[in-house]
């Protein structure tokens, strides 16, 4: 973890003190801050404008080497107009968006549990329960993605899935929980913000890729539908269905541990995924149920139109298996 005092100051980002440095990419770092207009603190994705690609550029004159590749100011700025249009408890937040000449800032609702990624190592895999629990709300927000707003989101992985850890009250005398304490955690193993009862809210972060697949007229009830393309009615259906792939990867990996597709090289890692060529694996998945194994299979299925979509998905009977404990799950 970074120092407080090697941090870097960005012009124009005055009124927020940065804290941490939670993550950082070819072209953004993400930093902890807290903000001294007002209490608490918040997630600040700073991107940078310019990036010197020095090693393309060796062989030229040190004058000549600094050529700048250009952030494309449109996809910072989709990204952002996609987020101001998202209100779910699912995703994300943004809070504000401003700029400097050699920077954008993305002030963003902090997520202070992090990567789900980091716990899934951290646990190895997750029990069914625990899965369900973080694949219902993942599930939650991509059906409010694709049925209310229309956006796909285009990069779900256990990178971009952040969490508010649960609260976590170890006792000595374990008390039977009330049906509201259900999604608490359970006493017993001291894991921080991961009990029995759930790992917290998961929220969906990083709209980098997405992209909205219908516009505003097709998206109107009384529109003009019936004249829609039969090829932009399917691109809305197999952009969706990019998403439920996505979240069969997901749903996988929490299970076992493993993603369900992987080759050292990348040439036969594309073939596998192009052929869908995942399997159960023996010894992992033996005490895993059926009913979780056949959700994964309807999402990991390489047709689009016969993979499931978010509806399908949220009416499964391993979803739906312990709805009521679910429906309130945060
Ligand atoms: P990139 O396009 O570089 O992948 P992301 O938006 O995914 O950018 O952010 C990169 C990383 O920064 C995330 O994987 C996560 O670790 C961290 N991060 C991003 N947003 C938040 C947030 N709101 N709260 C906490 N951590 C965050
Ligand atoms: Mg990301």
């Amino acid at each position: 973890r970074e120092q407080k005092g090697k941090l870097p100051k960005y012009p124009g980002l005055e009124r927020y003190v940065l804290l941490e440095k939670m993550g950082d990419g070819a072209f953004s770092n993400v930093y902890r801050a807290k903000d001294t207009q007002q209490p608490g603190e918040v997630a600040i994705k700073v991107v940078r404008k310019f990036e010197m690609n020095a090693n393309q550029d060796a062989h030229l004159h040190p004058d000549l080497k600094k050529q700048p590749k250009v952030v494309e100011r449109a996809n910072i700025l989709k990204e952002v107009q996609i987020m101001r249009q998202l209100d779910h408890p699912n995703i994300v937040k943004l809070i504000d968006f401003s700029e400097s000449r050699q920077y954008y800032y993305i002030v963003l609702e902090l997520c202070p549990g992090g990567e789900l990624f980091h716990q899934i190592v951290r646990l190895t895999y997750f029990s069914e329960d625990l899965s369900r629990h973080v694949i219902t709300q993942v599930a939650k927000a991509l059906e409010y993605l694709h049925e209310d707003k229309g956006v796909v989101h285009r990069d779900i992985k256990p990178e971009n899935l952040l969490f508010y850890p649960a609260p976590f009250i170890p006792t000595r005398n374990p008390k039977p929980k009330s049906p509201e304490d259900e999604d608490k955690a359970d006493e017993g193993e001291f894991i921080p913000g991961v009990g029995a009862g759930g790992i917290g809210r998961i929220k969906i972060a990083d709209f980098g890729l997405s992209k909205i697949v219908w516009d505003s007229q097709t998206m109107t009830p009384c529109g003009t539908v019936g004249y829609t393309a039969p090829e932009i009615v399917k691109d809305e259906r197999y952009s969706k269905a990019v998403d439920m792939w996505a979240l069969g990867c997901v749903l996988y990996t929490l299970l076992c541990g493993f993603p369900p597709f992987y080759d050292e090289s990348i040439q036969v890692l594309t073939e596998k995924v192009a052929r869908g060529q995942y399997t159960f694996l023996s010894p992992w998945w033996d005490d895993i149920s059926k009913p979780a194994q056949d959700l994964v299979s309807h999402l990991l299925t390489v047709d689009p139109d016969k993979r499931f979509t978010i509806r399908e998905f949220l009416a499964h009977p391993w979803i739906r298996k312990s709805d009521k404990r679910n429906g309130s799950a945060n």
